[in-house]
């Protein structure tokens, strides 16, 4: 177990606008927070991840968060020494810290650093814990979300989920940035990536959608259950707007009414074109762009918001 006060304030005096972590039981400056050469969540990959947002001063389904990492954490079989509610304190202090009222907020968890002469077993080594909290990220920049962002369908397969389980938020990376890339060369905003049998996934850092005729339908496979593809189930909801989670092949994908993506890092963010074929009048469809409208009006009226003592 580490040894650790998680509230330690030794730094307070030290630059904080590029953000701040925590790790070891100190807070510092972003940019002084480093990983081991020799941890495996480094050098294998072998860490998970999760990432919730502050908006105005809120974050916004924390809890979700929280118990999607803690689920993560047992899937890969990690431990850390803190509850939930320490975490929550610790990124809290983070945003506090840096001072900011818009923010992604991420939690992280590594596999370790290997003792010396240790058997190379994942279970023995001591799991790392990472907390930080840096400027609001859009995976998708505001302008490209306001005109509709172009998605291709990369011919990079996503990884097998029996291979790597995409419900837990990972770093197995390669496939989704070769699959920018191809979105890159092709002049093309982002992809989004195909199972090996040719059903749809998602993309790099977003679950993705499609309405058609009415419906909003998502992937039942290889994809991350993201928080904001639940709240968009949530606001379909409320809305009265049908939904289903089920396959969806590339031709439908390409063919639909409309389609927009949703992450934390950006929230519900509409697409115009896929594979260089327009959709609607070549700008956010009516539901993608209602359901945008009503997504951050909800976060304004208070929606799962865990509102940040500041102090000032
Ligand atoms: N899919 C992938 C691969 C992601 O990395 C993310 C978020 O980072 C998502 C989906 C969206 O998940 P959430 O809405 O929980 O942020």
């Amino acid at each position: 177990m580490n040894e650790v006060k998680p509230f330690r304030d030794d730094v307070t005096d030290r630059n904080m606008s590029g953000g701040c972590g925590f790790q070891d039981g100190v807070y510092k400056p972003i940019a002084d927070v480093s990983v081991n050469v020799l941890d495996w969540g480094f050098n294998k990959s072998d860490v998970t991840y999760d990432v919730v947002h502050v908006k105005d001063g809120a974050f916004f389904r924390l809890q979700h968060h929280l118990d999607r990492f803690w689920a993560s954490m047992a899937g890969l079989r990690m431990s850390i020494p803190y509850s939930q509610e320490e975490v929550a304190e610790i990124l809290t202090e983070c945003v506090r810290r840096a001072r900011l009222r818009d923010a992604y907020v991420a939690m992280v968890t590594t596999r370790g650093v290997p003792k010396p002469g240790m058997p190379r077993k994942p279970g023995l080594i001591e799991n790392r814990f990472i907390g930080y909290a840096i400027p609001w990220v859009d995976v998708i920049k505001p302008d490209v979300q306001e005109r509709g962002a172009h998605l291709i369908i990369a011919k990079t397969p996503r990884i097998p989920s029996a291979s790597v389980d995409p419900t837990i938020k990972n770093y197995h990376w390669g496939d989704l940035i070769r699959a920018q890339f191809e979105a890159d060369d092709a002049g093309a905003d982002t992809a989004v990536l195909l199972d090996l049998d040719g059903y749809l996934t998602e993309g790099p850092g977003f679950n993705v959608f499609a309405v058609i005729d009415g419906t909003v339908v998502t992937p039942d496979r290889g994809a991350l259950e993201g928080v904001t593809r639940q709240s968009v189930l949530d606001l379909c909801a409320d809305m009265g707007i049908p939904t289903e989670i089920r396959p969806i092949t590339a031709d439908e994908f390409r063919e639909a009414d409309e389609i927009f993506t949703a992450t934390t890092a950006g929230g519900v963010m509409p697409c115009s074109r896929v594979d260089g074929r327009i959709k609607g009048n070549d700008r956010p469809g009516p539901i993608s762009a209602k359901l945008k409208d009503v997504y951050w009006q909800r976060h304004a009226e208070g929606w799962d918001t865990t509102p940040i003592d500041y102090g000032d």
